[in-house]
C-alpha cells in the first residue's frame, strides 16, 4: 500500500507531499544537543518528533538515515544575539572539569534520557569538534563568494550578500535588526550579520588554529558543515524545535547555499514547545523536569511519549503532573489489555490499518493515531485481531505495548514483605519519615523497591 506523506514545511508554510530526492529513502537532519548539562522533558519533546517522523516515514516503507549533531563547541549563552560566554567553557568552569569532560558526561546522559521516552538512536551523532577543519573550508569558501568578511581575526557573515536572508523566519532585515539589544559589535558591517569563525582573544580552551589567527567555530556553522559532510550537499528534511528557526536556521541556510549556490535541504520541520504552567519549559527559568526526576516518582518514562503524542509535534502542549499520571494509568492499563488478548483468537480488521497509514502519513497526526488506538480496544474486532494491530502500530508509537505481561502478571511477593509494606503505608500517613524510610531499607534486603507515587506506594523487584 503507497500512502503519500505530507509534512508542513516552515519555509512555505503550507502542508507539501513528500518527494525524496532518492524515491523510497529519506536523509534527516535533527538539530541535536548542545551537551552542557542535562536535557528536560521540553528538549525531549523536540527529539520526539524526530524520532516520531523517522518512525513514521519507515513504517510507509521509506529507508530513513538520521543524523544527530551534539554541539560541543561554540555555542553561546546569548545565540539570539551572537554574545556571551560559549555555553561549554560556562559549565566546565561551574564543575570543575574541562570541556572534554563535559560533552563526555552530558552526551552520556542525553543518550540514557532520550533511550528511556524509547527515542531509537541516530545513524550518526558527529561532534562538533571533530569538524572543525570542515568549518574552516566552509568559512572560507563563504569569503571567497563575498559571503563574508574578516576583522581582527573574526569573520563575519554579511547578509546583505545574501538576497534569501530571512525567507525562513519571514523577518525582514530591519525587523530582525530592531529587535537586536544593547550595543551592537561596531566591527560588524550591519548589526545582524553573524559571527562564523571568533577571534580567541586570550581565551585558551576549545581554541583552534586557523588561516584567521586562533579562535573556535559560531554556532551555526557547525550544523552547514556537519549536515553536508555526512548527507551531501542536497538533503531530505531538516528538523529543530521552533526556537531553531531565527537565527540559527536562517543563518544554516544562508551559509549552505551561500556555499553551494543551490538549495540544500528539502523540508524545513521545526517543533514546537512544551510548556510548563504556561510559560516555555527551560533551565535558564528553572521551570523544568528531567525524566529521571519522572521516573523518581514512579511514573513510567513512556508515559511521557504517551503526553505528547496526545499533541500534534506543531501545536504547544502544556505539561503537568496531573496529565502525566493519567497517561501513566492509560499506558499501564492498555498493557494489560494488550497482554490479555494477544492469546486471543485472530480475525478481520477492518479498515483500521488504512485509517491509521492516512492519519501518520498526515504530517503525524498522531492524536488521530491515538484515537483509533482507543477505536480499536472498544471495537468488536476479535481480541488477537485488536492485539495484533496495536502492537503493529507501536512501531510508531513506540510505548513497549508487548511489555504488559508483567503489568497483567505481578511479580510475588517475598516472604514478609507484604507487611512491611503495610507498615510503611501506615508511616508514612502518619509523615514518620525516619520509620518509612527504615522500611524502604529493610523491603530493598528483602529484593523489593518501593517508588513512592501519588496514588501511593508501588513496588517492583529489583533484579
Ligand atoms: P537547547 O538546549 O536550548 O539548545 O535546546 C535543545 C533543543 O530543544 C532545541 O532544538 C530546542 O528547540 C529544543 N527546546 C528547548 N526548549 C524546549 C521546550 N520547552 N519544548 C520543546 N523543545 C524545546
Ligand atoms: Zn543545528
Amino acid at each position: 500500500m503507497d500512502t503519500t506523506v505530507r509534512l508542513y514545511s516552515t519555509l512555505t508554510r503550507r502542508r507539501e507531499d513528500f518527494h525524496p530526492l532518492e524515491p523510497g529513502s529519506a536523509r534527516i537532519y535533527s538539530c541535536g544537543p548542545t551537551v552542557y548539562r542535562y536535557a528536560h522533558v521540553g528538549n525531549l519533546r523536540t527529539y520526539l518528533f524526530a524520532d516520531l517522523l523517522c518512525r513514521v516515514l519507515e513504517y510507509l516503507g521509506h529507508q530513513v538515515t538520521q543524523v544527530m549533531n551534539i554541539t560541543d563547541v561554540g555555542h553561546l549563552t546569548d545565540d539570539q544575539f551572537d554574545r556571551g560566554e560559549d555555553k561549554m567553557l560556562l559549565s566546565a568552569r561551574l564543575e570543575n572539569k574541562s570541556a572534554e569532560e563535559i560533552a563526555e558526561f552530558y552526551t552520556r546522559a542525553f543518550m540514557d534520557d532520550a533511550a528511556k521516552v524509547n527515542i531509537r538512536p541516530a545513524q550518526h551523532y558527529p561532534r562538533a569538534t571533530e569538524y572543525v577543519p570542515r568549518m574552516q573550508e566552509l568559512v572560507g569558501q563563504l569569503i571567497d563568494r563575498g559571503h563574508a568578511y574578516e576583522v581582527d581575526g573574526t569573520v563575519y557573515y554579511d547578509i546583505a550578500s545574501f538576497p534569501g536572508y530571512g525567507k525562513l523566519s519571514r523577518n525582514s532585515t530591519e525587523q530582525l535588526l530592531a529587535g537586536a539589544r544593547g550595543e551592537p559589535d561596531p566591527r560588524k558591517r550591519q548589526p545582524g550579520d553573524f559571527t562564523l569563525w571568533k577571534a580567541a582573544a586570550g581565551k585558551r580552551l576549545q581554541v583552534w588554529d586557523s588561516p584567521w589567527g586562533p579562535g573556535f567555530p559560531g554556532w551555526h556553522i557547525e550544523c552547514s558543515a556537519m549536515s553536508t559532510a555526512l548527507l551531501g550537499e542536497r538533503f531530505d528534511i531538516h528538523t529543530g524545535g521552533s526556537d531553531n528557526v531565527f537565527p540559527h536556521h536562517e543563518a544554516e541556510i544562508a551559509q549552505s547555499e551561500g556555499v553551494f549556490g543551490h538549495p540544500v535541504v528539502g523540508y524545513w520541520l521545526h517543533g514546537e514547545h512544551l510548556l510548563l504552567s504556561g510559560s516555555r519549559m527551560a533551565k535558564s527559568a528553572g521551570n523544568f523536569f528531567r525524566v529521571t526526576e519522572l521516573e523518581e516518582q514512579g511514573y513510567d518514562p513512556l508515559a511521557f511519549r504517551y503526553l505528547a503524542l496526545q499533541a500534534r509535534y506543531r501545536t504547544k502542549l502544556n505539561f503537568s503532573l496531573e496529565g502525566l499520571a493519567g497517561a501513566d494509568r492509560a499506558l499501564r492499563q492498555l498493557r494489560a489489555r494488550v497482554a490479555e488478548w494477544r492469546e486471543g483468537e485472530d480475525g478481520p480488521r477492518g479498515d483500521f490499518e488504512a485509517r491509521f497509514r492516512a492519519a501518520i502519513a498526515d504530517d503525524l497526526d498522531l492524536p488521530t493515531a491515538m484515537a483509533l488506538v482507543s477505536e480499536v480496544t472498544r471495537s468488536s474486532l476479535a481480541p488477537g485481531a485488536r492485539a495484533a494491530l496495536l502492537l503493529d502500530w507501536d512501531r510508531v508509537l513506540g510505548l513497549d505495548l508487548g511489555r504488559g505481561a508483567e503489568a497483567a502478571e505481578p511479580a510475588e511477593l517475598p516472604p514478609g514483605a507484604a507487611e512491611l509494606l503495610d507498615r510503611r503505608a501506615s508511616a508514612r500517613a502518619a509523615r514518620d519519615y525516619a520509620a518509612s524510610d527504615r522500611l524502604r531499607d529493610e523491603l530493598a534486603a528483602l529484593d523489593v523497591r518501593v517508588i513512592d507515587t501519588r496514588e501511593g506506594q508501588r513496588w517492583e523487584p529489583i533484579r
